[in-house]
């Protein structure tokens, strides 16, 4: 193989020219020096000009075995010598059918029909359209609105944005975007009552309630981040709280959809989230990890309930009006099913779990700094919330940059990571060995320690 030598400089000029780039102040970032990418290799990336760094967030929360997994690569190789895309528009193609019955088998019991598409944004507008359109085949055309937790985050499409609740993010677009019922999620560390969990897992169920009994009667479905809301700083619910939403969700007639974009494919130990507490949702969404974090594929899953609804004759004008042009596109699917199959074979389940907790051991190192004010984990979902003060809890201002100058630090030490706020996230890949997070937990340390004292 011959290796392509790319000069730096000009890459950065083309780069700072012609792209614009993602949840990026592109005013600042033109005049930074960017990181550019050229390949990877297990759990490490290479820029280049030959600088090597850990992996330290999965390439935002995706990545499930490594970069350049020579069973994921043979995969897609394999495929490619067949046929890169064809529609799924009134046609089937071989991988489609196959990753659907793969899921089926693994997904929490019940949900029986795989939608595909190509974003976690995407698959959360299916399940909002899904929702509201079963209600009017169910003669219930008045159940029309949705109720999201405070702080949720399930992508930046419209829709998605729409049952978003991050000031930040979705403020700008307020006027735009369809009303949704906002609920309090159970954020223990800074909750407004005192208690033990089970304590808060009742608090929080009985307002939640509330919100149900006021509104059911108007309300197509509630949508949540099972077991970790992801982006508002790695927030897990107290145990009992994802059981309890399903039960009342069945008590009010409102179907459940569970956002496992973030935490599915074994990011919190379980191949679902919902698998820990035995939850069935009416939809499931997922996408990030399903193809190992190679390709964009992503899926909607409904009950046989759901997908039954819409069944009928042509006339009726039942059909779920919904597609997109790479839907069920073949590389995606291939490499999705080949993740899955390496899953099982090198149980990744139980080596994530081993790795969480040989973490969570690590982690209690970091409450030595005396910034660190909240270590959270699920799996292999960490989120170290920083303060001014730990005593008070007193958050940094938003204007000191504390988690993007941890995470620059970590950078020169050789790890890419990215905060939210003041909450630096480490997700490493699944697959890492204990070497390599002992080496990304001591660049995560060291940088929390210099940039914070
Ligand atoms: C990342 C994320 C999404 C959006 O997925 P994209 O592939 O970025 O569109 C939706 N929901 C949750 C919970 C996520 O973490």
């Amino acid at each position: 193989m011959t290796t392509r030598k790319f000069d730096y400089d000009t890459l950065a000029e083309k780069n700072k020219r012609y792209v614009w780039h993602p949840f990026t102040q592109m005013k600042e970032y033109i005049n930074d020096d960017p990181v550019i990418i050229a390949s990877g290799d297990g759990r490490r990336l290479t820029d280049v000009i030959g600088n090597e760094y850990w992996d330290g967030v999965s390439s935002i929360w995706l990545n499930v075995h490594g970069h350049r997994v020579p069973e994921l690569d043979q995969a897609i190789r394999d495929q490619l010598d067949q046929i890169a895309h064809s529609t799924l528009l009134g046609m089937a193609n071989i991988p489609a059918i196959l990753l659907a019955e793969k899921l089926i088998q693994r997904m929490p019991k019940g949900l029986a029909k795989v939608f595909y598409s190509d974003s976690g944004a995407t698959a959360v507008e299916i399940a909002i359209k899904m929702a509201f359109q079963y209600w009017q085949h169910k003669g219930q055309p008045q159940k029309q609105h949705f109720i999201t937790m405070k702080e949720a985050y399930h992508g930046d499409t419209i829709g998605a944005v729409s049952v978003g609740a991050i000031d930040l993010y979705h403020k700008a677009y307020s006027s735009l975007l369809f009303h949704s019922i906002k609920a309090p999620y159970p954020y223990m560390y800074r909750s407004p009552i005192a208690g033990s969990e089970e304590e808060q897992t009742a608090f929080f169920l009985s307002e939640l309630e509330k919100t149900l009994q006021a509104s059911h009667h108007k309300t197509a479905a509630l949508i949540i981040e099972p077991l970790v809301q992801g982006a508002s700083g790695i927030i897990v619910m107290p145990q009992g709280y994802l059981r309890g939403v399903r039960e009342l969700c069945t008590k009010y007639n409102v179907l459940l959809i569970a956002d496992e974009v973030a935490t599915g494919f074994g990011r919190t130990g379980r191949l679902f989230a919902c698998d820990h507490e035995e939850v069935t949702p009416d939809i499931l969404t997922a996408g990030k990890g399903l193809t190992g974090g190679y390709l964009p594929v992503a899926v909607t899953v409904a009950t046989d309930e759901i997908y039954e609804s819409f069944l009928g004759e042509y006339e009726e004008q039942k059909t779920f009006f919904h597609g997109h042009s790479y839907t069920g596109n073949q590389l995606g699917c291939a490499v999705a099913i080949a993740n899955l199959e390496l899953m099982d074979k090198n149980n990744t389940l139980v080596e994530a779990e081993r790795n969480a907790r040989y973490v969570a051991n690590r982690l209690q190192e970091f409450y030595e700094l005396l910034h660190v004010g909240d270590i959270r984990q699920k799996g292999l979902m960490i989120g170290i919330e920083l303060v001014m003060d730990r005593y008070s809890k007193l958050p940094y201002e938003w204007q000191e940059r504390i988690g993007v100058r941890v995470c620059r630090r970590a950078r020169e030490l050789g790890m890419l990571i990215r905060p939210l706020g003041n909450v630096i996230v480490f997700m490493p890949p699944l697959a890492s060995t204990f070497e390599e997070l002992d080496a990304m937990l001591d660049i995560l340390y060291q940088s929390i320690k210099e940039v914070t004292q």
